[in-house]
């Protein structure tokens, strides 16, 4: 099975289509949360998100704009777009986003993989360092958890006393790209696909990943989007201009 692996969308409607026309053939989506937040095309993403796949676990963006988390703990610019996503979401992309289910979550016919927004233990934790990682690999009770919310890509994984991290080093800046990373049986891992509509490991460029269950490979990609239209939207949408001018650096 392949499975195309999206995260932390942010309402950026040009970084999904992008990752959707970039990604190879797949037979299922999954999805790690963040799928509005930031961006400035709530319902639009809703919609398309919802049609790709029942798959997903809830983040911390959807739960701040549906009013099921308190925005006190959100610095001012993500309040200020929460406030905002809220004010635009139709009912039924609020009662959609609002009934998504917490992580970890396992699916009945991929068997060795959970999904999670933050970490297993706290839905909301950050998995940063490879000192975050080490113990919920120890503690994971499956191969492989698929997390998203730090919007950096790469893995972190511990075979035996060993453990270390991987970040896909690509060629360009510009261009749709790939890089493979191959999974050992005997290892424990924890896979980021990056974010797909507000990167933050200093490249501009969508997000996503692909995992081919029968290879064992997670395929980390990257795809150049319409960057000044996402932007447009956020200045016309009168949201903090930071959201916008961010996208470009992919800070
Ligand atoms: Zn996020």
């Amino acid at each position: 099975m392949r499975i195309l692996l999206l995260s932390d969308i942010h309402a950026n409607l040009e970084a999904l289509e992008a990752c959707l026309a970039a990604a190879p053939s797949f037979d299922r989506v999954l999805n790690l949360g963040d799928v509005v937040g930031y961006g400035a095309s709530p319902n639009e993403v809703s919609d398309r998100a919802r049609g790709l796949g029942k798959i997903f676990v809830r983040g911390n963006h959807d739960k701040a704009a549906t009013g099921l988390m308190d925005i006190d703990d959100f610095n001012p610019m993500a309040a200020a777009a929460a406030v905002w996503t809220r004010e635009q979401l139709t009912p039924e992309n609020l009662d959609w986003l609002r009934s998504l289910p917490q992580g970890p979550l396992q699916a009945e016919d991929i068997p060795d993989v959970q999904l999670v927004h933050g970490s297993p233990a706290d839905e909301d934790a950050y998995v940063v360092s490879l000192g975050d990682a080490l113990a919920p690999l120890i503690a994971a009770t499956v191969p492989a958890i698929f997390f998203g919310h730090t919007h950096l890509q790469g893995a972190f994984f511990a075979n035996g006393p060993a453990a270390d991290g991987f970040r896909p080093e690509y060629r360009t800046v510009g261009q749709a790209e790939s890089i493979a990373f191959q999974l050992k049986p005997e290892a424990r891992y924890m896979l980021n696909p990056g974010s797909v509509g507000q990167p933050r490991d200093g490249d501009w460029r969508a997000a996503f990943a692909l995992f081919d269950t029968d290879a064992q490979i997670f395929h980390f990609h990257r795809a150049p989007y319409n960057l000044k239209s996402a932007q447009d939207r956020i200045f016309e949408a009168k949201l903090p201009p930071r959201l916008a001018t961010r996208l470009a650096a992919g800070r």
